[in-house]
């Protein structure tokens, strides 16, 4: 298993339940921790949550070997991986997830001026900046790219603004190349997403295609935007482990014939010929399907036989949670709402993985944090974790 992420973990814990006592488990990750990542903009106002959404990999694994190790290269079809502590590790079956990095789409400038929001350093920098340019006398924060992370992003500056009392000295502006926020969720989703954003003060520049970034500006089609801190969150490609590409898969999640892709590290057309989008609930979703295309490679390679039919996968979602600073937007089914109910619905989801991936002590800051101490049981409040 190569990469401990939602998809790596997910599939390590199914194969852990399936496969016989006797097959080894390798899950190599580079940081030896599994990182709750969507809940990572919250470490920007909250740096203390950094550790509550980190857990070392060893606890959460009942069988199977963890090896702190960064992938550097892979050939799918022998099924030989090399590592950059100059090891190399082979398998029978194997699973790529080692999910994505920002992608800059080889913008001038992006990579020497924006910070990008893919690991805890990242929002510590982030937030660094934060305090190192705008505070105390206020500025510009650019988020660019309104997607998952981009929204959650610019909801926590603002609220980050307003908690150090820059709300009317600090502007948020959040860009996106599409015409609107959220470009690749339902229009309900988008719209109550676009007024939650603009309920907090974000201005939206929605339709503006950044062509260079500057150290003091975001250069667009349409004129400059000036910048104190600039996150990018403008888009996702494949590790460079993969030469920087997403791997395209169909349904099976097959790369090759003893290896399988799962996560933001593919790029899957799904049983129902849909495109997959790059995102956590993705590749939990994923996982049971791969775990048991992985088992029946084994399988068939024990029997000496050919592995035969797959299971193909769709992705179904009960639909989307996001959070825009204290605010939230659920959408479930057809049905889009905000405020306190969706709010306790994504707390509840957070808690639900915590609780099965972290801890109590975790679960419960999340709710102080998210949803203040009056929701947290009393008999719960007054511990000390
Ligand atoms: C701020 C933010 C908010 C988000 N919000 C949401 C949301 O609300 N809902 C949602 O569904 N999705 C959300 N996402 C997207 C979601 O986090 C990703 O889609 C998800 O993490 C992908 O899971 P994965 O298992 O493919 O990869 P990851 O979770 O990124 O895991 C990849 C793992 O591989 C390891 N790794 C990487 N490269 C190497 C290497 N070369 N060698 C060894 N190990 C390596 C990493 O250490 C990591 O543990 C958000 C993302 C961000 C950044």
């Amino acid at each position: 298993m190569l990469g401990g992420g939602y998809a790596g973990l997910m599939v390590t814990r199914k194969l852990e339940e399936r496969l016989p006592p006797g097959d080894d488990i390798v899950l190599v990750d580079e940081t030896g921790d599994h990182l709750v990542q969507h809940e990572l903009h919250r470490t920007i106002r909250y740096p203390g949550f950094a550790d509550d959404i980190t857990v070392p990999l060893d606890e959460l694994v009942t069988r199977a070997t963890v090896r702190e190790a960064t992938v550097t290269d892979l050939d799918p079809d022998a099924g030989t991986v090399a590592l950059a502590d100059d090891g190399t590790l082979d398998y029978d079956a194997g699973v790529v997830a080692l999910g994505s990095q920002t992608a800059d789409y080889g913008i001038p400038g992006v990579a020497e001026h924006a910070t990008p929001l893919k690991r805890l350093d990242h929002a510590a920098e982030l937030r660094r900046d934060f305090f190192d340019a705008v505070d105390p006398d206020g500025g510009t924060v650019v988020v660019v790219g309104a997607g998952l992370s981009g929204v959650q992003t610019a909801g926590e500056f603002a609220e980050l603004a307003d908690h150090e009392g820059l709300a009317d000295d600090v502007e948020v502006v959040l860009v996106e190349r599409a015409e609107t926020v959220a470009p690749s969720f339902p229009e309900n989703f988008r719209a109550t997403t676009r007024n939650a954003l603009r309920d907090l003060g974000v201005r939206l520049e929605t339709g503006t295609e950044v062509t260079e970034v500057t150290a003091d500006a975001v250069v667009a089609d349409d004129g400059e935007i000036p910048h104190d801190v600039l996150a990018w969150t403008g888009g996702v490609r494949g590790p460079d482990a993969l030469d920087g590409e997403r791997q395209d898969v169909r349904a099976d999640l097959r790369l090759s014939e003893r290896t399988f892709v799962a996560g933001d590290a593919a790029d899957v057309v799904d049983a129902d010929g849909e495109r997959v989008p790059a995102s956590a609930q993705a590749a939990v979703r994923a996982s049971p399907a791969v775990a048991r295309n992985v088992e029946r490679v084994l399988d068939a390679a024990r029997a000496d036989d050919s592995v035969g039919h797959l299971e193909k996968w769709a992705f179904e979602t009960p639909g989307w949670l996001i959070s825009v600073g204290d605010d939230a937007v659920a959408q479930l089914g057809p049905e889009v709402f905000r405020g306190t109910a969706a709010n306790v619905i994504k707390t509840s989801v957070g808690l639900t993985y915590l609780a099965e991936h972290g801890s109590l002590r975790d679960a419960i800051r999340v709710v102080r944090e998210e949803l203040g101490d009056d929701r947290v049981l009393p008999e719960l409040r007054d511990r000390e974790f």
